[in-house]
Order: C-alpha cells, then sequence, then structure tokens
C-alpha cells in the first residue's frame, strides 16, 4: 500500500514502512509507535510502526542514545537520522524496509505510553473485555489496520460500483415509528412529545420501498441496522447493510447488479476475478442436497433420500419413521470406514443438536455392509443405497430418520462437520451462489403463520389466489446470496399493491385496526403509486469478514460490542442523569431480584 501522497508532513518526511533502499544516503523524519525496543548496551534498537509498516532505528551514539533509555513500548517517537543498508546478513527479506535502517541522529518523544495491557502481540491471548476497553491499542496492530482497510476498500467499492450506475445514495431516518422487522427494536424517548418513543430502523426496508414510491428508481445505502437481539452467537447489535433498491425489476435485474457490484468488491479487495452469473439453487433443493438454506458449496458430497428403498428395508426406525409421514436421509462419506467409533459418536452429537434421534451408520467392508444397523439391513436396501450414493468400499454411510425438516437439517449439520473433519472444504475457494424461491411464509411458535424473510416480499404470481387457503405451499420471489455457506444477504420482489400488502399482513394475524396502526403510512404511500421494485441488503460485516478471514465480526467492526452489547470503551450502556430522565419523563423502576438483565453483568 506504498503511496507517498500525505508521507509527508509537518512532523515527518515519510512513513516508516516506505523507506527502502532507494533513500540509502538520505536524511529523513519519521514518526510512529515504538512496537520493539532491543537495548544491547552501546546501542539500541527500535522497530518503529506506523500503519504502512516497520522501520528499524539505531540509536548508537550522542543524544538518541541517551533518550533510548527513557523509551517505553507503544510511546510516540519521532527519529531524524539517516538510511542506511544493514550490515550483510541483517536483512530481512520479509518487511519491505528490511534492507535498511535509520541510524538516528535526533530522538523525540511526543507522547509516552503507559504500561500496555496486554502485549499487541499477544493481544490474541488477552481477555476480550480488556481488547475492547483498549481497542485502540488492538487496532494498532497490522492484521487489524487491514481489515479496516479491506473494510473501506469494500464500501468504496460498493459505492463506486452502484453510483456509476446511476444508483443515489439516499440516507434514511435513524428516528422513525416501531415497525417491527423479526427483530426487537431499539427504542429512544420523545422529550418533546410525552410518552412517545422513536425507534431506531432494524434496516431502511420501509424507506426505502417508500423512495421507490417517490420516484427516486435506484437507491442504495451503506446503512447502520440496529436490532436489539440477544446476542449469544456472532452478532452485533448494530450492522451495516449494502442496501439497494430498484424500480421496474424483476429477479434477474437484482442478480446482475449484485453479482457485478460482488465482483469489483472482491476485485478490489483481494484482487480476485469473481466468476459470473453465480449458480441459483432452490430452496428445497438446498435443504434436499445440503440440509440448510446456506449451503456451503466449497465441496459436494450431497445427502440423498432414501425413502423409496426403505419399505421392507429390515430396519424399524427407518420403517417407522416413514410411516410416521417423516424421511431417511443418507450421507456417503468416502473413506473414511476407518473412522473410530468415538469420531462418529461425536458426529451423533451433532445430529441430535440438530433435533434427531440418533445417527444410523454403517460401513462398507469387502464382506459387504455389516457393521452398526448393516445387520439389519436387507440387501436390496443396501444394493439401492449404494446404486444411489456411489458408496464403495471402505466408504462410511450415515442416516438420519425423522421428520422431514429436522432429517435434512441434523444430516446436514453432520455433513459440515465431517466435511470440517475430514479436510473436504478446499482452502482459498469461493463458493457464492443464489438460493431462491423460499416459502413466503412459516409457522411461528404459536401455531400461525409468520414471514419467512419480512412481510413485504411479493408471493409467486400462481400462488397469488390459494395464499389464505393453503398459507404454508406459497412460494416467494425472495432470494438469499450465499457465501462458502455465509448467508451474505436477502432481498426480494416486493409487494406494491395496497390490497396484497393488507391480506399478507391478515394471514401473519394482524387486524385491520393494528395493521393500520403500525403500517398505515406505509399502505398509504403503496395506494398513492407505488411502482413494481425489488431490492436487496448484504451485510457488510460479514462480507469483510470472509474476505479477511477473520474468525469473527468483532474483528472487522472498529467498535464492536460484547456479547453482552455492551462497550468495555466507553462504558456503554450507562446510567443518565436524574434531569435526563425528568426531561424525558420517565422514571426507572428498580430491577427486579434474579432479573438476569440487571445492568448487564458488567
Ligand atoms: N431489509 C431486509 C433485511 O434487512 C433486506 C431486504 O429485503 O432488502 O433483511
Amino acid at each position: 500500500m506504498a503511496s507517498n501522497d500525505g508521507g509527508s508532513t509537518a512532523l515527518r518526511t515519510h512513513r516508516c514502512g516506505e523507506v527502502n533502499a532507494a533513500l540509502v544516503g538520505e536524511t529523513v523524519s519519521v514518526a510512529g509507535w515504538a512496537a520493539r525496543i532491543r537495548n544491547l548496551g552501546g546501542v539500541v534498537f527500535v522497530d518503529l510502526r506506523d500503519r504502512y509498516g516497520e522501520l528499524q532505528i539505531v540509536c548508537e551514539d550522542g543524544q538518541p542514545l541517551e533518550a533510548a533509555g527513557g523509551f517505553k513500548l507503544e510511546s510516540v517517537l519521532r527519529f531524524t537520522g539517516e538510511v542506511r543498508r544493514r550490515p550483510e546478513g541483517m536483512v530481512n527479506p520479509d518487511k519491505a524496509t528490511g534492507e535498511v535502517e535509520l541510524v538516528a541522529r535526533t530522538a523525540e518523544v511526543l507522547n509516552g505510553c503507559a504500561p500496555l495491557p496486554f502485549q499487541l502481540d499477544q493481544a490474541d491471548r488477552a481477555q476480550e473485555e480488556l481488547r475492547l476497553k483498549y481497542r485502540y491499542i488492538h487496532l494498532r496492530r497490522p492484521d487489524m489496520l487491514r481489515n479496516l482497510e479491506i473494510r473501506h476498500r469494500a464500501a468504496m467499492a460498493a459505492r463506486r460500483y452502484l453510483s456509476d450506475r446511476g444508483f443515489l445514495e439516499v440516507e434514511t431516518p435513524l428516528l422513525i415509528r416501531t415497525t417491527p422487522e423479526g427483530a426487537r427494536d431499539y427504542v429512544v424517548p420523545s422529550r418533546i412529545h410525552h410518552g412517545q418513543f422513536y425507534a431506531l430502523p432494524q434496516s431502511p426496508q420501509l424507506y426505502k420501498q417508500i423512495l421507490m414510491a417517490g420516484g427516486v428508481d435506484r437507491y442504495f445505502q451503506l446503512a447502520r441496522c440496529l436490532r436489539d437481539e440477544d446476542l449469544r452467537k456472532d452478532r452485533q447489535p448494530e450492522h451495516t447493510q449494502i442496501d439497494l433498491e430498484m424500480s421496474f425489476v424483476g429477479e434477474d435485474d437484482v442478480y446482475t447488479v449484485v453479482e457485478e457490484m460482488m465482483r469489483s468488491v472482491f476485485a478490489e479487495t483481494i484482487g480476485l476475478d469473481l466468476p459470473t452469473p453465480f449458480p441459483r439453487i432452490n430452496y428445497d433443493e438446498a435443504m434436499d442436497l445440503y440440509g440448510s438454506d446456506k449451503p456451503d458449496l466449497r465441496f459436494g458430497h450431497p445427502m440423498h433420500t432414501v425413502d423409496d428403498l426403505v419399505p421392507g428395508c429390515g430396519f424399524k426406525v427407518f420403517e417407522d419413521a416413514l410411516a410416521g409421514g417423516g424421511t431417511v436421509r443418507c450421507l456417503c462419506a468416502p473413506q473414511l470406514a476407518s473412522w473410530s467409533r468415538k469420531q462418529v459418536d461425536a458426529l451423533e452429537q451433532v445430529a441430535k443438536k440438530n433435533g434427531a434421534f440418533g445417527l444410523a451408520r454403517t460401513k462398507v467392508t469387502a464382506d459387504g455392509v455389516d457393521t452398526g444397523i448393516g445387520k439389519f439391513l436387507g440387501e436390496d436396501f443396501t444394493a439401492g443405497v449404494s446404486a444411489r450414493t456411489g458408496a464403495r468400499e471402505g466408504d462410511l454411510l450415515l442416516f438420519v430418520a425423522g421428520e422431514k425438516e429436522m432429517a435434512r437439517r441434523a444430516l446436514g449439520a453432520v455433513r459440515l462437520a465431517v466435511a470440517e473433519q475430514a479436510g473436504w472444504i478446499p482452502e482459498g475457494t469461493w463458493a457464492l451462489a443464489w438460493v431462491r424461491n423460499f416459502p413466503l411464509f412459516e409457522r411461528d411458535d404459536q401455531g400461525g403463520w409468520t414471514a419467512c424473510h419480512h412481510m413485504f416480499t411479493q408471493p409467486r404470481p400462481e400462488d397469488l389466489a390459494g395464499l389464505e387457503a393453503d398459507p404454508g405451499a406459497a412460494r416467494a420471489q425472495l432470494y438469499d446470496l450465499v457465501c462458502n455457506g455465509v448467508e451474505l444477504g436477502s432481498g426480494s420482489i416486493r409487494i406494491h399493491q395496497r390490497e396484497l400488502q393488507e391480506r399478507v399482513f391478515r394471514i401473519v394475524g394482524m387486524d385491520k385496526d393494528e395493521y393500520m396502526a403500525k403500517f398505515g403510512f406505509f399502505l398509504d404511500a403503496l395506494g398513492y403509486g407505488a411502482p413494481p421494485h425489488g431490492g436487496i441488503a448484504l451485510g457488510l460485516d460479514r462480507i469483510v469478514m470472509l474476505l479477511t478471514g477473520s474468525p469473527s465480526l468483532r474483528e472487522v467492526i472498529a467498535f464492536p460490542k460484547t456479547t453482552l452489547a455492551a462497550s468495555p470503551l466507553d462504558g456503554s450502556p450507562g446510567p443518565i442523569s436524574g434531569q435526563q430522565l425528568q426531561e424525558l419523563n420517565l422514571a426507572i423502576i428498580p430491577a427486579a431480584e434474579g432479573d438476569e438483565r440487571g445492568d448487564g453483568g458488567s
């Protein structure tokens, strides 16, 4: 990332990382942080680090050597001196500055540094809480700065691509009416309107649709979205979406724009030439073959249905599953018959965690299929399974039986676990794909219907007539972009007709009073000539996490929250003053004993 723009400033002539052999013999000034200090008695070496790299400084006599006695790790130092070639044998070919060193003529401490809460190169071992409290120290690490740089480049690539194609970046409000989109809202009390609250947007969904009603035609925004969710998993209360919406489009139009935009993002961040178009797979097929609506397509080994082979197969568990309206799914793991019982038992735990009763297994040996459940299985069944899965001697066969949704998900999870342990996933590969034709509705916990994605998704035209009669059968014009088994974003062609939108509200259990109170303003916008439109939102944080190979979202967000939605850096959330409460007409009810939320555990 060498560039001379801004390299020379009031306090430096060069950036540390850009001092190289071309400058040998010249006098330069550099400034940065003391990454390492080696005091060898008559000479002190300092590795001085800035965002652009590290430069070896030698303090071997005079004022610099005297000053060096007071240098502290991570203090901010400035040196002026001559660039010289490193002695033979001392060259470090791994560093851009590795051929040279700066012999200091003057040394200056621009700012000291208190004793460090953790060493930068051991930050991984420090407690997360500590790393986040002293985030600025952690951010000085080259890998963290690189993450921010890749994030910036990804955002710029998306912006540039969309802007060049006529998309207008429009900011939608942060203080909005509470319009739940599936998660819990963050709410903000109004001072002026007693007892009234704003919500922070879970996404700009309604506003981008209203922009289409306003004739904007092509909108985008790098939008902050706020969701008050339980953060058990790798989630963050605020995330950033590359959010876009287009008028007069069908699914293919959205795919093309997103595919080309992702090409730009990959090219401008990791220099990868992403092949397009991305494969498209139907939701049902993804579930049948991979047991997931975000299939990892970097490797094959799909699952198989063996239902037609089950009658008379000899194994009662399978026969009962089928008789009970369920299914039997099989995964063939080539050449894994040698896996120990313990290894396969661990896979069974994965299946059980996903709701399965167990994981039936057998091995294909020279004598046929005679281990595990093999002893119960009839020859027709085993021959049928072998023909279907291509199983050969040395392969391990795994089965989950039971209710269809559970069986697919459980064996899908087993497939991923096997892939990880058996090294099925090729390093450095990228498998982007569209998953489409999702159901429009799914059952909620109370047995009612809820939207699979959100309530603004257009059903397929052929499902419109029977929507109320059989909501579960309707398919949506809904698509997800997935990459390497991770969902990068969701979008849909939207409902633009008021009447249809009202029907969908009713199917998910809202009566007119409720939906008019919550969404009346939005229904009005549809009723006043909203054009057909569709769009998508992609999670920028997730994209950057994949591009940088980071293990967690927290590594690619400058100031993330903990899993308890707190920020150790600034101590938020925190109390507000009595006066602020009074102005808002709010009173705090003390937390009940045993209320886990209490003070957030901080
Ligand atoms: N607003 C949706 C979401 O946040 C994305 C979309 O449908 O465009 O998931």
